[in-house]
């Protein structure tokens, strides 16, 4: 029978394939005695030799997929596997002891991965993640379980998972992943976020997917209106079917607005710019007619790799995404790491809230070196394009004023070493802190600009993780008090002759959408796929209505009234 399951829709379209399930085995390794330990050898080596087997593929795999960089970490796991500096203990272990391998594996490695971990070394410190990473792969096949791999997919599947890393969601191949589902998450969690701008379809926060799946049901995952179905009756795959050509069909009345300006009904213009996790992304951006980019994540080129990018490697993405956007405006974030993006490689200490803790701005201005390498990068860029800088996680005023101090230090040591800088790079922040929008007035007279980060803005201001599907039902985006904080952040910008910007996702919703426009915001920045229905909704508004209305919904003091207002507008 056709089970339905009920999550949140998290990133559009429909998907239809056989499910891959993504679930870390729990691997129990039990001392045992053992006689012949000759035979136990040999098992050992056999399971070494199909783990480096499984490993060049996966290397192989990964350059021509994923690029050098990728491919570079499993080369490092090769390398660990063919070392006999961890492999000999090992045997000698078995054969002195007369254990079993997966013991002797285990205990050997784990002093190996305690020792490096120790070390005051970075490199060392890498080392001990790989190792413990191809200790796992050769117990798994000691043990017959067998450790899912996305790399080695070779035909198309859905994703089910407890949870997807932004790392995992960045190294999935598109070629092959059609959907995927989750047991926890919201809408704007990084890898529902990451999800919309590749275009796959995504149902997150099901809380049972995992239990309810197993590897080969057929699935199908409704993005649009947050259904999963598993093994569905030939009936239910019929409606798909139609729903996901009436989807297509409305694309393509969409796809006729890609080159047009943002224009309200009463010839207000806006501006549709998308929000962007990697250089490849901004072909999706232009396909669906982004007049920017309005966020670029950098913090996605930090990630799925074991250790810093360099200066040169940053300059690259930098450059081509500047070039290939032709000269419309680019947004650039500046290092956004932390809360639900981990870069393990730095070793940071595990917080109590990690979304409250040392990250974005404020790990940049402690290591100074991650954040002038990027300065550097993005100033050499500069020339390239059209190029605007902005902090996140701004609280305070001398955060900001420090981080455009430094800015401006790296721009002039560059100039003064004969590099062209740009002279036109806009320098803004984001307000995602309810502090710096309650101060909006007094931070609108240092930037150049503002974007309103929504998505942390509607998490800090109620207090409702924005991962937590238990408090889903706080995170409200029409909450009055969100739309206030909003509205004085758009009139102290505009007092000071500055324009604001809006890339939380809140920016592409359709609901809230009139709300915005009547505020006044100028620039509305989302995942690419959402613009061109954007664009379609704004031609039919008027703006001077919406603005007329701003009293009444800014005084209504529940999310629902202000929804009320918003739809008999809408549906009269
Ligand atoms: C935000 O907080 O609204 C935002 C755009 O940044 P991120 O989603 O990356 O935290
Ligand atoms: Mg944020």
């Amino acid at each position: 029978m056709t089970e339905k399951i009920k999550g949140i829709a998290a990133s559009n379209g429909i998907a239809i394939a056989k499910a891959y399930k993504l679930v870390q085995p729990q691997l129990d390794i039990e001392k045992i005695a053992i006689q012949n330990s000759e035979q136990e050898i040999n098992r050992l080596n056999t399971a070494i030799q199909t783990s480096s087997e499984e490993l060049e593929h996966i290397k192989e795999q990964a350059r021509t997929e994923l690029g050098e960089d990728k491919a570079a970490i499993f080369a490092a796991h090769l390398l660990v596997l063919r070392d006999p500096e961890l492999i000999q203990p090992v045997q000698d272990k078995i054969k002195q002891e007369q254990v079993n391998a997966e013991y002797a594996l285990h205990e050997t490695a784990s002093q190996f991965i305690q020792m490096f971990e120790q070390m005051d070394n970075e490199y060392m410190k890498e080392r001990a993640a790989d190792i413990r990473d191809v200790t796992k792969r050769v117990v798994g096949h000691l043990l017959g379980v067998e450790i899912p791999n996305p790399s080695l997919l070779t035909e198309e599947v859905i994703i089910v998972t407890d949870d997807l890393t932004p790392s995992d969601t960045a190294q999935l191949n598109r070629k092959y992943v059609k959907g995927f589902t989750t047991d926890i998450g919201g809408r704007t969690s990084h890898s529902a976020i990451m999800a919309r701008s590749m275009e796959i379809p995504a149902v997150v926060g099901t809380k049972t997917v995992t239990a309810d799946i197993q590897t080969g049901d057929l699935l199908i995952v409704d993005g649009l209106d947050g259904f999963v179905f598993i093994n569905p009756s030939d009936e239910i795959i019929h409606t798909y079917h139609q729903k996901l050509s009436d989807y297509n069909e409305k694309k393509a009345i969409w796809a006729a607005l890609k080159d047009q300006k943002t224009v309200s009904g009463d010839g207000h213009v806006v501006e549709l710019a998308a929000n962007i996790g990697t250089p490849e992304d901004v072909r999706g951006v232009l396909d669906n007619g982004g007049e920017g980019v309005g966020l670029y994540r950098t913090e996605f080129l930090y990630m799925g790799r074991d250790q810093l990018p360099t200066e040169e490697e940053q300059y690259t993405a930098y450059k081509k995404v500047l070039e290939s956007m032709g000269g419309k405006p680019v947004v650039v974030r500046t290092l956004d790491i932390g809360g639900d993006k981990e870069l393990p490689y730095l070793h940071l200490p595990k917080e109590m809230n990690p979304f409250l803790g040392y990250r974005a701005i404020r790990l940049c201005l402690e290591e100074q070196d991650i954040f002038r390498t990027q300065l550097r990068a993005l100033l050499r860029a500069s020339t390239q394009g059209n190029l605007k800088i902005m902090f996140p996680m701004i609280a305070t005023i001398e955060e900001f004023i420090q981080a455009k101090s430094i800015l401006l230090e790296e721009k002039s040591i560059l100039q003064s070493s004969g590099i062209e800088v740009s002279d036109q790079i806009e320098i803004g922040m984001m307000v995602e802190i309810p502090s710096s929008a309650i101060l909006a007035d007094q931070f609108a007279k240092e930037v150049d600009f503002f974007s309103i980060g929504t998505n942390d803005l509607i998490q800090y201001t109620l207090a409702a993780d924005r991962m937590n599907e238990r408090v889903s039902y706080l995170y409200q985006p029409y909450h009055p008090a969100i739309l206030r904080l909003i509205n004085m952040v758009i009139e102290a910008a505009h007092r000071e002759g500055k324009w604001v910007g809006m890339c939380g996702e809140m920016a592409g919703d359709q609901m809230a959408i009139p709300i915005l426009l009547g505020l006044g915001l100028d620039e509305f920045s989302m995942s690419a796929s959402s613009i061109l229905p954007a664009r379609s909704l704004i031609k039919n508004l008027s703006k001077a209505k919406l603005e007329s209305l701003k009293g009444e919904i800014l005084s209504k003091s529940t999310a629902e009234e202000v929804l009320e207002v918003v739809k008999k507008l809408i549906n009269p």
